[in-house]
């Protein structure tokens, strides 16, 4: 049975009417998106548009986009290039994390911010071209980091800066020549457009070495037949999410209300990331006493769908690595979850988390239920 309110939009939005309707009218049409007929040319057509609305969302030339099966294409595309050294922020999703196996932390500081100091002490030490990766706001706690001043650390250093924008983009404005980003990876299912597809935004200038290897699709620089319904439908999604971007940032009203009243029940709760600039849409926040995986199973059963942690990796009872680089005591991130909102969130929404909440609370023995 589904859950009744959906608060996992940094797991994945819905799809929002407008890539749904591109979608499946792309679906539609008959060809391959290389044929020069007229099939194909139709298809190419529906790409093109596509690329223009993903690169408009961020500030970028079409050219620039290479589509791709997700984010996590679009980092693995990003971290694997011919790079002498990787730097990762220890707060990156795993697809960053985990693309480069010996690459190096950056730490974070206690409120999820990266550590400025930590990153100039790696920058410092030699080794050739380096490409160091910083997200610009993470999936579990929106934590935004200061791309711009990393960037001028990163160049200044002559090395090259990739920004994970996954969570970002359609949450706030992205501009990756303001960013400073040189390599800019996207998913279209984070802001209500399909899933398995994305994009890795390239600076013009930078040489990136194909992973997958085969047709001359993208340039040379991504083969195999491109995913065009999906490309259409994360078209649509990035030109509503680029005209919602103000709906986007009012989700702070509803997250502001929910950390509230969370505050009023159990004032020993603790909102990860709170100090820091953040996403208007996020909330990572614990219950004292009680595991993340039992809150999950009990919202979901009262109908309101949550996660612990990062759901990509939600299978697994693990802490969060995230939780952990902020330096939160095991016991604590333990007891996190993740509450995030988009574009079909409604105050109502916020009225079914608290009675929800407030019931399992009392039930642990811990509070009374919300009035
Ligand atoms: N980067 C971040 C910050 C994410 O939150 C996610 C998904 O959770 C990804 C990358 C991976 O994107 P995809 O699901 O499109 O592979």
């Amino acid at each position: 049975m589904g859950s009744a309110v959906y608060l996992d939009y940094n797991a994945s939005a819905p799809i929002r009417p407008e890539a749904a309707a591109a979608l499946s009218e792309a679906l539609g049409l008959a060809g391959n998106a290389s044929s020069v007929h007229g099939f194909g040319r139709a298809l190419r057509h529906r790409i093109e548009t596509a690329r223009k609305a993903a690169a408009a969302l961020v500030g970028a030339a079409p050219a620039q986009v290479i589509f791709t099966s997700g984010g996590t294409e679009a980092n693995n595309l990003a971290l694997r290039g011919d790079w002498a050294r990787v730097l990762v922020s220890a707060g990156e999703h795993d697809s960053a994390r985990q693309a480069v196996p010996e690459a190096e932390m950056i730490r974070l500081g206690p409120d999820g911010v990266l550590r400025l100091d930590s990153l100039d002490q790696a920058l410092a030490a030699q080794g050739g071209p380096a490409l160091v990766s910083v997200m610009l706001a993470n999936n579990e706690t929106g934590v935004i980091q200061p791309i711009a001043r990393i960037a001028e650390l990163v160049h200044g250093a002559g090395a090259l800066l990739h920004c994970d924008a996954v969570q970002a983009a359609g949450k706030i404005p992205v501009d990756m020549a303001a960013l400073g980003a040189d390599l800019l990876s996207l998913s279209a299912h984070k802001l209500g457009g399909p899933q398995g597809v994305g994009a890795l935004v390239v600076r013009e200038g930078i040489d990136l070495p194909a992973l997958l290897r085969g047709g001359g699709q993208e340039r040379r620089r991504r083969a195999g037949t491109e995913n065009a319904a999906g490309i259409a439908g994360f078209g649509a999604a990035a030109e509503a999410a680029s005209r919602d971007l103000d709906k986007a940032a009012g989700l702070a009203a509803l997250r502001d209300a929910l950390e509230a009243q969370v505050r009023a029940l159990a004032p020993e709760a603790k909102i990860f990331g709170a100090e820091a600039p953040r996403l208007a849409n996020t909330s990572c926040l614990t219950m004292p006493g009680v595991a993340a995986e039992t809150q999950v199973v009990a919202l979901d059963l009262a109908g309101v769908a949550v996660s612990a942690g990062a759901a990509c990796s939600s299978g697994k009872v693990t802490v969060s690595h995230v939780l952990q680089a902020m330096g939160a005591a095991p016991d604590e991130a333990a007891t996190a979850i993740r509450v995030s909102f988009g574009w079909r969130s409604a105050p109502a929404d916020v009225e079914h988390f608290i009675a929800a909440w407030s019931e399992l609370y009392r039930r642990a023995g811990r509070g009374r239920s919300a009035a």
